[in-house]
């Protein structure tokens, strides 16, 4: 691509200007970088990239390779953007910025090539995902799995082959689309009419997660209405340098959900929950779709700040020892969602839990979409700091709110030897509920 298109293209997505200028090169936001603190290079910090997209954007700059390995570095957690007094919106930058150097002769092509694949064609596919998912469970089940890991026959291939293929979640036995249904009520008196998006990854690879949130929403007292013309949420696309994709994946999801009357859209997934947040803002130049975006996007409720908002009456096993319990901040709840003490508070009031803070539980851990497949080594980094301070609480349970965080804690436990049980909170929850202990 030549120069002056990359220039036209970079200005022309940007979502404006005046984002670039607020920036006060303040420097508050660098102790919160993980890359940073890894480098301790300028250019690996927020400030540093805000003033390389800057520069290229307005042609004062070549973009290079250089230019794109830092903007692939960047984990996107947004951490900064919780620190910056300035109220700069970097992730936008960032993501913007990767969709134009996907473009470039600085990204691998056969790198995009196959990730736009796997995103579009199996991520955002409920087919294409329910196969891959099924080889994934037939390898698992079969003993093949076993087999595999004993002959080390993976670090042939590559370096680290074998210890992504360790990321991969246990496949449940049924997704949880054919175990839901369009309409599920409460046993009593319907308090609150809500709607449940089951996602893509959370559908195949985090079933049971799915069956516990509709299992507690029910509890609560919750009508539950799930589309099952639905779709993945787009987020993995837009972070990750297809956003138009992304957004076709928002317009079916506005249209799938407007169809039907409910107050609450429950999201148990991080990542989903303040994407689908954000269609307001990306749809709001699409004259289509900008109201109903608006509407949909007001609507979206993480579950645990649906419970810390609402109280739901729900009643528990007091009998039950409290666990040692604590808690990592994913970064899509905190700081793209800005919700760190509601979970908390709801996890404080349950009866079978000891809590204890964790230290850095703001602090990413490396997880980050797609970027520990991709960038395995940067992401192991954030891992074994994480994985340090979960080891420090002595703690027996860690909750977290996303999938992706959930996997790679879980990979955390076995690569670090940390002997801790990995849970979303709403399972923690489920657990802990009088009606559903076995006798
Ligand atoms: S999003 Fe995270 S990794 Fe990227 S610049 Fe901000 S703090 Fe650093
Ligand atoms: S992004 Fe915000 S915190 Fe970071 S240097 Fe700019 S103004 Fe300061």
């Amino acid at each position: 691509m030549p120069k002056e298109i990359e220039y036209k293209e970079l200005l022309k997505i940007l979502p404006h200007d005046d984002i670039l200028q607020q920036c006060i090169h303040c420097g508050m936001c660098l102790a919160t970088c993980p890359t940073y603190d890894i480098t301790k290079l300028e250019r690996s910090s927020p400030r540093g990239r805000i003033k390389m997209i800057k520069s290229v954007a307005r042609g004062e700059m070549e973009m290079s390779r250089i230019f794109a390995d830092e903007m692939n570095f960047c984990l996107d957690c947004q951490a900064c953007e919780t620190a910056c007094p300035a109220g700069v919106k970097y992730g936008r930058m960032v993501e913007t910025a990767r969709v134009v150097i996907d473009n470039t002769k600085y990204v691998s092509k056969a790198g995009v090539t196959i990730k736009r694949f796997a995103l579009r064609k199996i991520v955002a596919s409920r087919d294409g995902l329910k196969f891959v998912s099924r080889l994934l469970w037939f390898y698992q089940k079969t003993g093949l799995q076993k087999l595999v890991r004993l002959s080390r026959i993976l670090k042939f291939f590559s370096k680290n082959l074998s210890e992504i293929e360790t990321l991969s979640p246990v496949i449940a036995d049924k997704f949880s689309d054919t175990q839901i249904k369009e309409i599920e009520l409460p046993n009593g008196e319907v308090k609150y009419k809500t709607a449940f998006h089951f996602g893509c990854l959370m559908n195949t690879m985090f079933a049971d997660i799915n069956i516990d949130t509709i299992d507690v929403l029910k509890e609560c007292g919750c009508k539950i209405i799930t589309p099952h013309d639905q779709v993945c949420c787009g987020s993995l696309m837009g972070h990750n340098g297809d956003m138009e994709f992304a957004l076709k994946l928002a317009r079916k999801n506005i249209d799938a959900f407007d169809k039907h009357d409910y107050d609450y859209l429950i999201s148990n997934s991080a990542g989903c929950g303040a994407f689908m947040k954000d269609y307001a803002h990306l749809l709001e130049d699409d004259p289509a779709y900008a109201e109903k975006a608006k509407r949909f996007s007001s609507k979206v409720k993480d579950v645990m700040e649906f419970f810390s908002e609402q109280k739901p009456e729900l009643i528990f096993n007091l009998e039950l020892e409290p666990e040692l319990t604590t808690y990592h901040d994913a970064c899509h709840l905190i700081h793209a969602q800005k919700i760190s003490t509601q979970p908390r508070e709801v996890i404080k009031s349950l009866p079978g839990v000891e809590y204890k803070e964790l230290e850095e539980a703001n602090w990413c851990c490396g997880s980050a979409g797609i970027y520990n497949v991709v960038r395995y080594d940067d992401a192991i980094k954030q891992l074994e700091r994480k994985m340090g301070n979960i080891k420090n609480t002595n703690a027996k349970i860690v909750l977290t709110g996303n999938p992706g965080c959930m996997g790679q804690i879980k990979h955390g436990t076995k690569k670090f030897n940390v002997d801790v049980e990995v849970l979303h909170p709403v399972t923690l929850i489920k657990r802990l509920l009088k009606s559903h202990q076995k006798s």
